[in-house]
C-alpha cells in the first residue's frame, strides 16, 4: 500500500535535513535517505563517501545497510525508502536486492548532474550508451563448476 503523500513529505524533510547535516559535516554530497517500515523510521543516513573513503557509501546504500542491521535481515520487504535524489543505478540495484518495492525521491538525477555528478551517464550505459569504462568477459570453466556447486547445495539465493 502506498504511504500517503503527507507522510512522504515528512520523511522527505527528514532525509533533506540529514543530507544537509552530512554535507556540512564533510561526510559527502548533498544526499540523504530514510528507510521506513509501518510508518516508523528504521534508519536514516546521509552520503558518507568522503568521510568513509567509500565510493559506494551513497545515502541510500548506508540507510539500507543500517536498516538491515536494525531489523537483522537482508530482506527489507515492506520497507519504504525516501531519498533526496533519484537513486543512481548502484542504489537502484541495492533497493531491488533489498526487496524494497516503494521509493519516494526528490530531485531527478539530471539535477544531480548539474552539480557535476555522473548519475545520468551511468544510467545511460544500461541503455547502450558509451560510459567511462570497458567491461570484458573472461570465460573460465572453474566458474561454471562454482555455479554448479552452488546450484547443488540448495543455499538461499543471495
Ligand atoms: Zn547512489
Amino acid at each position: 500500500m502506498k504511504e500517503d503523500l503527507a507522510n512522504a513529505r515528512q520523511f522527505m524533510e527528514l532525509a533533506v535535513e540529514e543530507a544537509r547535516k552530512g554535507m556540512h559535516a564533510g561526510k559527502g554530497g548533498p544526499f540523504g535517505a530514510v528507510v521506513v517500515k509501518g510508518g516508523k523510521v528504521i534508519s536514516i543516513a546521509s552520503n558518507e563517501v568522503l568521510s568513509s573513503s567509500d565510493p559506494t557509501a551513497h545515502a541510500e546504500i548506508v540507510a539500507i545497510r543500517r536498516a538491515g542491521t536494525m531489523l537483522k535481515t537482508y530482506d527489507l520487504t515492506g520497507c519504504v525508502l525516501y531519498t533526496t535524489g533519484e537513486p543512481c543505478p548502484m542504489c537502484f540495484s541495492a533497493i531491488v536486492w533489498a526487496n524494497i518495492q516503494e521509493v519516494y525521491y526528490g530531485a531527478p538525477m539530471e539535477e544531480a548532474d548539474t552539480l557535476g555528478f555522473r548519475d545520468s551517464k551511468i544510467a545511460g550505459y544500461f541503455r547502450g550508451e558509451e560510459c567511462c569504462l570497458t567491461m570484458t568477459r573472461v570465460e573460465n570453466a572453474a566458474l561454471k563448476e562454482l555455479y554448479e556447486e552452488y546450484r547443488t547445495t540448495g543455499k538461499t539465493i543471495y
